[in-house]
């Protein structure tokens, strides 16, 4: 781009919108240096891929590719309310939850309007409550994680909404039952509380709160979760929502009437009933997690203990250096920086083939330096 000729036509709050930047792809890094063995260990995607229901669930939509979903997404909705053991009206399915959480910011947000996050928070947040015009108020990080004394204390009249994630992404920081009933009870019932619980399924602390625990108390609090991380289906684009009926009812009148489609509702119903590939999925990732941590404790390498499917370590002044290393050896990492996180690289937990081939380089890498 040379010459600017829209600039002036444009809203104000996208000239400065910072855009997301996802993991490289892997046919990319092949195209890039003619690489044929790539590890993608930046996107917190499940290396165990799907449930084999979720491939046959998908095989079997096939005939329909002509027809139009079910914009209701009734038998996945159902299935999700059944889950999580809540009623229809209260779940809202999405294309990814990332749809889902730039909705409630078109819902409830509007020019001049406050929308609270974390510093090293998902990026999602400020490029949702900025793409609505709302100011993004960044409250400062405690050890990595959400200061919910502070963003509680960051409210105002104009707050609208806040976005929390927990376990938090990138930092894999997780807060506990105590801290978030302190929280909660601050905040007035005018000011909408997101808790996205992408990583729900791989916490393993009992003192971490689980959302849906909470909803009956606070009406103004809405949960995101997702199929794309610890079941598999990332790729298809499918999250959902869990609010009072009221409120999911906005939503589902802002959503295009086809956001989710018939692979991805099909592929959802079929990977909710298989919930021990979820467990699989949850155990392979306890073990590789454990490997990393060894690797790093051993190399005096320091990191954010996680709650998640991924790690950030401390690369120091080499970040740049380490992370085109491993790129050139065929392994994707997410370098963090442009979360403010300078010097860490995050790395998602693979299977044990990924987990050697990440460990390998790295030997290499350090023993090079060394
Ligand atoms: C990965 C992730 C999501 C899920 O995104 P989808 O759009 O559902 O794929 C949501 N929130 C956080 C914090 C994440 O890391």
């Amino acid at each position: 781009m040379t010459q600017s000729l829209f600039c002036d036509l444009t809203l104000p709050q996208i000239q400065t919108l910072m855009p997301y930047i996802p993991g490289k792809p892997i046919s990319e890094l092949q195209r890039e240096f003619g690489l044929t063995h790539v590890s993608k260990l930046a996107s917190n995607e499940n290396p165990l891929g799907a449930s084999p229901m979720v491939l046959k669930a998908i095989e079997s939509e096939m005939l329909n590719v002509s027809r139009y979903p079910d914009g209701n997404a009734y038998y996945l909705r159902d299935a999700i309310a059944k889950f999580i053991g809540r009623d229809f009206n209260q779940v809202a399915v999405g294309n990814g939850s990332n749809e889902l959480l730039t909705l409630i910011a078109r819902v409830f947000a509007g020019p001049l309007d406050e929308v609270i996050y974390s510093q090293y928070a998902f990026a999602v947040y400020p490029i949702s409550a900025k793409s609505v015009g709302a100011i993004g108020v960044e409250v400062p990080s405690k050890d990595w994680g959400h200061d919910l004394n502070a963003m509680a204390a960051a409210v105002t009249e104009r707050t609208k909404l806040i976005y929390i994630a927990n376990p938090n992404n990138p930092t894999g920081t997780c807060f506990t039952q105590a801290e978030w009933h302190n929280f909660m009870a601050k905040i007035p019932q005018n000011v909408v509380v997101v808790l996205d619980e992408a990583y729900v399924e791989y916490v393993n602390d009992d003192t971490t709160p689980n959302g849906l625990d909470y909803l009956d108390a606070a009406p103004n609090l809405l949960i995101s979760r997702t199929f794309s991380k610890a079941y598999g289906l990332a790729s298809l684009r499918v999250g959902y929502l869990v609010g009072c009926e009221e409120i999911i009812q906005y939503i589902n009148k802002l959503r295009e009437p086809f956001n989710v489609n018939s692979f991805a509702q099909a592929a959802a119903v079929a990977a909710l009933a298989d919930q021990q590939f979820v467990a699989s999925a949850v155990a392979l990732n306890a073990q590789g997690m454990a490997a990393l941590m060894a690797f790093f404790q051993a190399h005096a390498i320091e990191y954010i203990p996680s709650q998640g499917n991924f790690i950030c370590f401390n690369a120091g002044e080499f970040a740049a250096d380490w992370h085109q290393q491993f790129l050139k050896s065929g392994v994707i990492l997410r370098p963090v920086s442009n979360y403010g996180m300078q010097g860490y690289i995050r790395v998602s937990v693979g299977n044990e083939a990924e987990m050697a081939h990440f460990l390998t380089v790295f030997n290499q890498i350090l023993q090079a330096q060394a």
